[in-house]
């Protein structure tokens, strides 16, 4: 009964013998093999992670293989971000052979195998059913049934995402022409188009983040359907897009990527955020100046922060609306407090940011008009805040754009590494004797009043990571 209900959710067990695919079938399957050394892979450039997951794997009679990104990235010379590898066993055989792994999903199940602080992704080859649950507009609910490798590689959604390289063997194979692509730099989906769209509309996300990853041209019947089936993105679940998207800024490439998606037309209606702060010539500057940076720290192979990322996107609108309240007359923090509500609370409808994100970039942000507060005690304490340096990074980026007078950062740089003196005598340069404070008198007073870090006179209150009266965040 169980076997059979478990049989009925992921589809028939794989079974050892699927690593002998007859000739007949992979012939038909139009398989071809290349000698890895042929195409240029460095086995050197394989984790030994992933190696020794195969090589495990195909010791106790499995298939197993180094697949997707990890493939294609070692074919074109890139250094790979991670190692996925695909096996006909199942998650218990695989879990059963590592000791230090882990099943993980609760309905498609992958194992995730450790290896010092690595991780390889293993997951059991699948197949797309064609009855497949799917809602109104064909996007698949349910992808899990077991298959072939052959089904495997036909659910992939790019030719090069398709590649199966065997380590040890020095072997890769290909069921879909992606060496082809790969050499005339040419990205094309598996299949029909427009019918892999519909099952999973993040693909056309993915047709973005992987042409301006690559620096692949889209093959134009892969290209056609975008523009038409760009609101199907409005049904995919927010924390799917959020994922995505994530990768998409995560890319390396990141302003290329925007590009792509601005010229399929998918910014639209996607990130609220980006249709707007695109659109503005100061937001496109600033939001230019964030991915610059990100695309450097990735190039530099330093982690880069989701918080001051989605921070940074944002920023152009919260800033408008922040400008726009206290022209209305709202103190100078209260006014912030609100437009950041306003601005997430729009954006969560499309775009689910991890709570955890939300809260990071409400402190990045929240600091953001002390820097501009430069007398009495407030410098000296802003410097011990805990996100000191992820807020101080936001306001060079103010700076760069232009909202901000670069000499301000300046000031901001020489008192974080300046000693005793030098400070004192920055503050001196910033308060010159005899001079009214920079700042509007009628703000000033009614700031006083509201409760917002920095604000009041308590030092304590300045090191707490956002106003404590504030409500949670509404984004999730
Ligand atoms: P990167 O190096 O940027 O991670 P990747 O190709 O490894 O690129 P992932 O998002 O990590 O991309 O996905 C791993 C593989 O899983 C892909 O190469 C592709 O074969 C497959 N895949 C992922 N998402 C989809 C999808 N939405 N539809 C079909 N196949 C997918
Ligand atoms: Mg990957």
């Amino acid at each position: 009964m169980i076997k059979a209900l478990i049989q009925k959710v992921f589809g028939r067990k794989p079974r050892k013998d699927d690593a002998a695919a007859p000739a007949g079938k992979a012939a038909r399957s139009g398989l071809q093999t290349y000698p890895g050394a042929q195409l240029g892979i460095d086995p050197r450039g394989i984790s030994q992670a992933a190696y020794r997951t195969c090589e495990t794997l195909q010791q106790a009679g499995y298939k197993a293989y180094v697949v997707g990104g990890g493939v294609r990235d070692a074919i074109l010379k890139l250094k790979p971000k991670d190692f996925d590898v695909a096996t006909n066993a199942t998650p218990d055989q695989v879990r059963a052979l590592f000791r230090r792994s882990r099943i993980i999903g609760p309905r498609f199940q992958i194992v995730h195998v450790m290896f010092g602080r690595e991780v390889i992704e293993t997951s059991t080859f699948r197949a797309l059913q064609s009855d497949a649950l799917t809602d109104e507009h064909g996007r698949v609910l349910r992808d899990n049934e077991w298959g072939s490798q052959e089904d495997d590689a036909a659910r992939r959604d790019f030719t090069v995402n398709a590649l199966y390289y065997d380590p040890v063997a020095d072997q890769v194979l290909d069921y879909h022409q992606g060496v082809r692509d790969i050499q005339s730099r040419t990205l094309r989906m598996i299949g029909d188009p427009a019918t892999r769209y519909r099952e999973d509309p993040v693909r056309m996300l993915r047709v973005a983040r992987f042409a301006g990853k690559l620096g692949f041209h889209v093959e134009p019947a892969t290209r056609k359907p975008v523009a038409e089936l760009a609101p199907l993105l409005g049904n995919v679940p927010s924390a799917r897009l959020f994922d995505e998207m994530l990768k998409l800024f995560a890319s390396g490439k990141s302003l290329a990527c925007i590009e792509e998606l601005r010229a399929e037309g998918l910014h639209h209606g996607l990130l609220p955020m980006l249709d707007l702060v695109l659109e503005l010539p100061e937001g496109q500057r600033f939001v230019e100046a964030a991915l610059r940076a990100t695309d450097e720290r990735i190039a530099q192979d330093k982690p880069i922060s989701p918080g001051f990322l989605f921070a940074a996107l944002l920023w152009p609108q919260i800033n408008a609306r922040w400008k726009k309240i206290r022209a209305e007359g709202e103190a100078l923090y209260q006014a912030l407090m609100i437009a950041i509500d306003s601005v997430l609370d729009e954006q969560a409808e499309k775009l689910a940011i991890q709570r955890r994100i939300v809260s990071d970039m409400r402190e990045i942000w929240s600091v953001q008009p002390r820097f501009e507060r430069r007398t009495g005690s407030t410098p000296y304490r802003l410097l011990e805040h805990p996100r000191f340096r992820a807020a101080f990074d936001f306001l060079l980026l103010r700076c760069e754009s232009g909202e901000l007078d670069p000499a301000l950062g300046q000031w901001w740089h020489d008192f974080a590494d300046g000693d005793r003196d030098q400070r004192e005598a920055l503050m001196e340069a910033a308060n010159p004797r005899g001079k009214p404070r920079t700042g509007d008198a009628p703000a000033r007073k009614r700031r006083r009043r509201s409760r917002g870090p920095g604000e009041g006179s308590n030092g304590a209150q300045d090191s707490a990571p956002a106003d404590p009266g504030h409500p949670p965040p509404s984004a999730s």
